[in-house]
């Protein structure tokens, strides 16, 4: 490790055409905490072209935002991107740096942690401060998800993570927070843009990530049947929700990977959750008992989601959720 003191605990932001991604402000939530046990400032990083309101950062917990803004940060690229975070983190030198584990997150991170010979834990669930020894304790599934591992980096600095969406909780939104925003500039030469955007092609369906749905329709293996299904999807339009399932269900084929919820699927935090001939999985629970209310609908009584669940219906779906359809259609 060199000689420098790294301070403080960065999280980067990650946007979208200008809009800060969830799993960011989730992040800011969980930096917030581990800033104030280290009793050090948190901040906010952000990277990108045309930027605006990044002082909702300080707002979600941000002591301080840098902000990389340029016209050659229009699209995410690679190489830009990861010069412009490595520029950050060397002028800053944080001891802990927080990173989403989405798409964009899980190809910035490994690069930016070679570059400043660091280590990195990849798919974080949970984040603590070791009290004996102030270190980062990163809690993630190993194994295929069959056991937690908790790891730490002693030697290297910053601690790097990226964490899963959905898993962290946002810091309560102040709007009195002050904002205190620096810029930092970057140089981009002609090497750095080997990538040129053409064209940015839009996924046709407008569905909502499961992640960012308020409410979800959950579908099981007891669901049985494409046909079953639909009458699934029907309820969840008609509630505004989103469709998800078990992996049961995503084995065979009824739904995409992207839906699926658990372990090796999504952590979700709906306000209502229903699980429909869902039998109750560790892996299943594991992905969806932090939602604020839970409705299971299954025939057998013994169903281990009823042991999470806020409302049970002991009931075949196919009765339940064509009435529950009448009730709401006739209101
Ligand atoms: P089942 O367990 O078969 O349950 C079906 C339920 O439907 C039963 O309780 C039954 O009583 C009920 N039912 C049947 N017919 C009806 C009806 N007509 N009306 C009402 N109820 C009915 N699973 C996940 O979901 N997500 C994960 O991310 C995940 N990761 C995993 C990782 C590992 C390493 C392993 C080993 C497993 C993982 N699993 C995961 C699989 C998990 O262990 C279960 O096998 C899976 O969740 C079961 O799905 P299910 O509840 O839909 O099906």
């Amino acid at each position: 490790m060199n000689n420098v003191k790294h301070e403080g605990v960065l999280v980067y932001i990650e946007q979208r055409e200008s809009e800060i991604q969830n799993v960011s402000l989730e992040l800011l939530g969980k930096g917030r905490e581990l800033a104030d046990k280290l009793n050090v400032k948190l901040s906010a990083a952000i990277i990108g072209s045309d930027i605006k309101n990044v002082e909702i950062l300080n707002h979600y917990g941000a002591d301080n935002v840098i902000v990389v803004e340029d016209k050659k940060f229009e699209y995410y690229i690679t190489k830009t991107y990861a010069k412009a975070l490595t520029s950050i983190i060397n002028t800053e030198n944080p001891e802990i740096v927080l990173i989403g584990a989405t798409s964009i997150g899980r190809d910035i991170a490994p690069r930016v942690s070679a570059r400043i010979k660091t280590g990195l834990t990849a798919d974080c669930t949970s984040l603590d401060i070791d009290e004996e020894d102030n270190n980062l304790l990163m809690t993630r599934p190993a194994f295929g998800g069959n056991i937690m591992a908790t790891i730490t980096c002693s030697e290297h600095r910053p601690q790097m993570a990226t964490v899963r969406p959905g898993v962290m909780k946002k810091f309560v939104k102040d709007e009195n927070r002050e904002s205190v925003i620096k810029y930092h500039s970057v140089d981009i030469n002609e090497n750095d843009m080997d990538v040129e955007v053409l064209e940015v092609v839009k996924e046709e369906d407008k569905k909502i990530s499961i992640e960012d749905a308020k409410i979800l329709v959950s579908g099981g293996r007891g669901v049985g049947n494409k046909e079953n299904l639909s009458v699934l999807s029907e309820l969840a339009d008609l509630l505004k929700a989103e469709v998800s399932g078990s992996r049961a269900v995503i084995d065979e084929g009824l739904l995409e990977k992207d839906r699926q919820v658990g372990q090796t699927g999504k952590t979700v935090r709906p306000d209502v959750y229903f699980a429909c001939g869902i039998s109750g999985a560790i892996q299943h629970i594991a992905g969806m008992e932090d939602s604020d209310f839970i409705i299971a609908i299954n025939k057998n009584k013994e169903a281990a989601i009823f042991d999470v669940a806020d409302l049970g219906i002991v009931c075949d779906l196919n009765k339940v959720i064509p009435c529950l359809i009448e009730e709401i259609k006739s209101h």
